[in-house]
């Protein structure tokens, strides 16, 4: 294994060396207790120990609103500079089940009709991997996306004393090598440091779902009542589809300037769970109903992604319960939609 030990004390200069060269990301907590991606300004700021961000790593790569190009009458189209130009960029701290939703996105975004906006993101932004700290809520294990064995640059597991770092690419590769004086080759007990972390870790998680049948599951339960009861207490806010790392829907519109000479094509992330979504020309919403639009996320993870793609549309990072202001959780109702089919 080609992997190398970073003590503790040399992840700032490690961090500051990765600044000099690049936009680097990394995690830092928030006054109201949140930890988020922030552009790193100052390496004591960042968190290596944390359960989850507010928003995960789409963020970085399908934007919440953005441009996509500007036209005019007299210049035609105009790709904004940010997207047009190449921007080096270093995100550190992205966790084993966020590393494996942004594969779930290239799945969707780099597919068939590649997104150029994604695509040139994804390809200017190297990812540094690092081990998580589950809570009761993570559910990870149940999809096998509490371990990553690629989808990174780096991947830096919390060891006594410091990192086990492991090489995923040659990217990563460079980036060990402008920063060598800082590493160290891992011996044989820096490995067996990380195989006890490994199993210390897959101890952690608490909660489970059964995940084999689902789709069969969810189908025969189309009718039940229990999607009409979470559905009363929805509030259609959508923040379970903001926060979900592997949510990708948007929508798009034009805004024409009142010369109606100039204007911009912007797209803004969407949800499923919006009354709006699926309402087409002419004013007739084919999912009037919340509960509907509440099946329609689940069908959408559990049973059109992985026919299309052959496997689930959720990593298990627990986001959607965290957030829901009704505390509709999405797994007790899957637990329950089993249960009932069984009974
Ligand atoms: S559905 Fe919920 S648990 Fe699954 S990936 Fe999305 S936010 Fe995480
Ligand atoms: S976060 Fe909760 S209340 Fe808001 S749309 Fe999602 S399920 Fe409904």
């Amino acid at each position: 294994m080609n992997a190398y030990k970073l003590p503790e004390d040399h992840l700032s200069p490690f961090l500051l060396r990765l600044g000099s060269q690049a936009e680097v990301y990394a995690p830092e907590r928030q006054a109201s207790g949140e930890v988020i991606f922030a552009r790193l300004t100052d390496p004591a700021r960042v968190v290596t120990e944390y359960t989850r961000t507010t928003l995960p790593l789409k963020k970085f790569f399908s934007l919440p609103s953005e441009v996509m190009f500007r036209f005019s009458v007299d210049r035609g189209y105009e790709v904004p500079e940010e997207i047009a130009s190449v921007h080096r960029r270093v995100i550190f701290g992205a966790h084993a089940c966020d590393l494996h939703a942004l594969q779930i996105l290239d799945r969707t975004f780099l597919h068939d009709q590649p997104d150029p906006y994604y695509a040139q993101r994804r390809e200017s932004t190297a990812l540094i991997g690092l081990s998580c700290t589950p809570d009761e809520l993570c559910f990870c294990n149940s999809f096998g996306t509490g371990f990553v064995s690629d989808g990174y640059d780096l991947f830096f597991a919390a060891v006594p004393g410091g990192f086990f770092v492991q090489i995923g690419t040659t990217r990563g590769n460079d980036l060990i090598g402008m920063a060598k004086d800082l590493f160290a080759p891992a011996d044989e007990a820096d490995l067996l440091a990380y195989r006890r972390y490994l199993k210390e870790h897959n101890g952690k998680f608490t909660r489970e779902v059964t995940t084999s049948a689902l789709p069969g599951i969810l189908e025969l339960e189309t009718g039940s009542a229990l999607w009409g009861e979470a559905a009363d207490r929805c509030l259609g806010c959508g923040s379970c589809s903001m926060v979900c790392p592997t949510c990708y829907c948007f929508s798009v519109s034009d805004r024409l300037d009142l010369s109606l000479k100039t204007g911009e094509r912007r797209r803004t992330w969407d949800s499923c769970l919006f009354k709006e979504y699926a309402t087409v020309a002419g004013g007739h919403n084919f999912r009037p109903g919340r509960d509907a639009r509440l099946r329609q996320r689940l069908f959408h993870k559990f049973v059109d992604f992985p026919a299309r793609f052959e496997r689930y549309a959720c990593v298990g990072c627990g986001r959607c319960t965290a957030a829901c202001p009704a505390g509709i959780d999405f797994v007790a109702l899957i637990k329950d939609l089993r249960r009932e089919a069984s009974a």
